[in-house]
């Protein structure tokens, strides 16, 4: 009797393996429909809490099948309680593997993720404000970080471009305080929406500190206007891409 062949990680095992990221196997324990666009799995984490602190916009790499290979993607613990290592993780919707993968998850269901290179570490000193750039990929670190400016030095006002695709997405639960400005804009023209409304919005924020997360483009074009045109220089602004338009990300 032949054995089924297990889907491999690939070459990004074994970079992982090399770098010795550490490995937990979560278990989903509920499944909640946020949106028609926007699913919340909960997970046990498999020690993976009791061995690894909590930081603002904590994220893991999960391996999610697909064409009999695992494929890594990022996403961000939401609302980690390392007293019952238990957390949730937010997926956005759209055809790729991960996202499939999250909307067919059910109770009992494991999720192979490895943890290497997540870090947060609060800007010092406290800056004046906060000038944040997101989407609903990225919606689960920005509520992250704005639990944690909470009752800190950073408690100051954020300005939040936050960019859309669908009318439900109005719908997410984004964590603003009452200091806070969020400025809604519609997905268009692979993201240009957004990034002309920050340029347009540009002032000297020297003291601010930006965060930044989008498509990979769109990620770049922001991060260069905060640098430049809101005078914050490289070490004001923190940024990642956290996906790419038209291609999987690796
Ligand atoms: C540090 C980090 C943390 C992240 N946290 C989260 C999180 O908490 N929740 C979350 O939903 N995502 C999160 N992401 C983004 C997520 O990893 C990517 O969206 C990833 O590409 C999804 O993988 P996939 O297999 O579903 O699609 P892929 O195989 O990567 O892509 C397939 C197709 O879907 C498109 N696509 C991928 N992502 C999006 C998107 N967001 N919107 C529209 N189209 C898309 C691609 O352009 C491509 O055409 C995070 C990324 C990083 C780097």
């Amino acid at each position: 009797m032949s054995e089924k062949k297990q889907p491999s990680r690939g070459w990004q095992g074994a970079i992982m393996k090399a770098f010795r990221a550490d490995d937990f196997v979560l278990t989903v324990t509920g499944v909640e429909q946020v949106t028609e666009h926007y699913v919340r799995l909960g997970f046990a984490g498999g020690g993976l809490l009791a061995a690894i602190p909590v930081h603002p916009t904590m994220w893991v790499r999960g391996w999610f099948p697909s064409d009999d290979a695992l494929h890594q993607r990022g996403y961000t613990l939401v609302d980690p309680d390392p007293e019952t290592d238990t957390f949730h993780l937010e997926f956005t919707l759209h055809d790729g593997p991960a996202a499939r993968w999250a909307q067919k998850a059910k109770a009992g269901d494991r999720l192979s993720v490895s943890v290497m290179g997540s870090k947060f570490d609060m800007p010092d000193p406290a800056p004046t404000r906060w000038l944040i750039a997101g989407d609903t990929a990225s919606l689960a670190a920005i509520n992250s970080l704005l639990d944690a400016f909470t009752g800190t030095g950073t408690d100051v006002a954020a300005t939040i471009w936050f960019e859309h695709a669908h009318d439900d997405d109005r719908d997410l639960p984004l964590r603003v305080r009452p200091q806070d400005t969020v400025h809604w804009i519609r997905r268009e023209r692979d993201g240009l929406g957004l990034v002309e409304a920050v340029k347009a919005a540009a002032f000297d924020a020297s003291g601010a500190h930006a965060w930044v997360a989008l498509d990979a483009a769109s990620t770049r074009a922001v991060t260069a206007a905060f640098r430049s045109d809101f005078k914050l220089g490289r070490g004001g602004v923190k940024s990642r891409a956290y996906w790419r338009v038209g291609k999987p990300f690796a």
